[in-house]
């Protein structure tokens, strides 16, 4: 039986059709439960919970498909387990944008819900949902602290001149129009536990972290702080990804439609949706799909990943602009911490900078594992595992407990 208040931790990622969550201790760094609710607001409502690595519920379809049923299935679940529920000092929300507002992570009060909902505009389809995912949350978790963590706040430290753009300023001014960059719980976490690796105080490391998932981007952080990173005013900007593009010419919408008579929005939707390794590839947005049918000689997936680490590595040297110097360079997210080929491919093409692999430690890293895959000489080549929710749990209780 799990005693009350142990400082458990539940995290909750409300995404527009999905509510991941996962209660986790800040302290033992364990999770005890974790889960996602998928297909919300959509035919075939169904959640999956793993309780301690075991699974309680796979694929279980939800009796009703709203965002308040899903919750509330995931709280009574709580209460049947050992009574999980009893044991949770705070509730850490992922909100993915803050705007200038936000610098840190913050208690939820009143103020706190109208500036998130300030920032809808910036983020239609993701404030929205994070939003509805803190209301219903405070209803039925009324005594719990709820903490708002922001993907958004960790670059808040950039320079005017790695997040201004070079357009009319009165578009910044007038209508917030910068480069606000995005996945800043991975990279200030990876950040962190790279500073652990190199025992050595995080104010005295230059860093970059590739966080590489289906969204893609990469941070460059001096000091601890984030000096630039490659997503901009949206998470459309930078590097190539699983469906989005990344940089293209600003032109290239008038482009289409011109030639094809395409709207803005469905370019924009294009370049979101059906470009990056689906787009090229013409096959899958899956990196491991593409490793395994380019391996077999199918071209389109070949020609992807080149792309793929040729845009990486280009923006990886770019990165080291702000930092002058560069002490180790970090791979995380499911292809930073997995893929062989794409760290391999990647700082092949890094050579200028002096990164140099070794080649064993690259193919023989154990999975989960945090390792250096470096030669002696070269700046460390890092991967790291990312813990998004453990670094949003460990916010939650600092913020309780001061
Ligand atoms: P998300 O951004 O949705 O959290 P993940 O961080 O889980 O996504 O990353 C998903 C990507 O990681 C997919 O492209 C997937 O193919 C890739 N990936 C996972 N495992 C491997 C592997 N062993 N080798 C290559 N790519 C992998």
């Amino acid at each position: 039986m799990i005693k009350s208040k142990q400082n458990n931790i539940l995290v909750f990622n409300c995404g527009s059709s999905s509510i991941k969550f996962m209660v986790i201790n800040p302290d033992s760094e364990k999770y005890l439960i974790k889960g996602i609710a998928e297909n919300l607001n959509a035919e075939n409502p169904m959640i999956s919970i793993e309780l301690s690595h075991k699974s309680l519920y796979k694929d279980f379809i939800l009796a009703q498909n709203d965002y308040k049923f899903a919750i509330e299935f995931i709280v009574n679940t709580l209460k049947a387990q050992h009574n999980l529920l009893n044991s949770l000092s705070g509730i850490g929300h992922r909100v993915v944008h803050g705007g200038e507002k936000f610098t840190k992570s913050a208690l939820i009060d009143n103020q706190v819900e109208q500036a998130i909902s300030e920032c809808i505009p910036l983020a239609p389809l993701h404030n929205p949902a994070n939003l509805i995912g803190i209301k219903i949350a405070k209803k039925v978790f009324p005594n719990i602290p709820h903490i708002a963590a922001f993907d958004t706040s960790f670059h808040q430290t950039m320079d005017e001149t790695a997040y201004l753009y070079p357009v009319p300023f009165e578009w910044y001014t007038k209508h917030q129009v910068r480069r606000y960059g995005f996945h800043g719980t991975s990279h200030r976490y990876i950040s962190l536990k790279a500073a652990e690796f190199f025992n050595k105080p995080i104010d005295k490391l230059a860093l970059i972290s590739a966080h590489l998932g289906n969204g893609c981007s990469a941070c460059a952080i001096l000091n601890g702080k984030s000096v630039d990173t490659t997503m901009g005013l949206t998470p459309l900007e930078g590097l190539m990804m699983g469906t989005r593009s990344g940089d293209v010419d600003p032109s290239l919408p008038i482009y289409m439609n011109q030639k094809t008579n395409m709207g803005f929005e469905e370019c924009i939707n294009n370049l979101n949706k059906k470009s990056g390794l689906l787009g090229v590839s013409q096959l899958s947005m899956d990196m491991r799909t593409l490793e395994s049918q380019a391996e077999k000689g199918h071209k389109q997936a070949m020609l992807a990943i080149d792309l793929y680490c040729y845009k990486l590595a280009k923006h990886i040297s770019s990165l080291l602009v702000p930092l002058g110097k560069l002490d180790g360079l970090i791979f995380t997210g499911g292809i930073g911490e997995n893929s062989v080929l794409i760290r391999q491919k990647t700082t092949n093409l890094l050579k200028a900078i002096g990164l140099k692999l070794d080649q064993n430690k690259n193919a023989n890293l154990k999975r989960g594992n945090v390792g250096n895959i470096s030669i002696p000489g070269s700046p460390k080549i890092l991967v790291i595992p990312t813990n998004e929710e453990l670094m949003i749990a460990k916010d939650t209780i600092n913020i309780i407990n001061n």
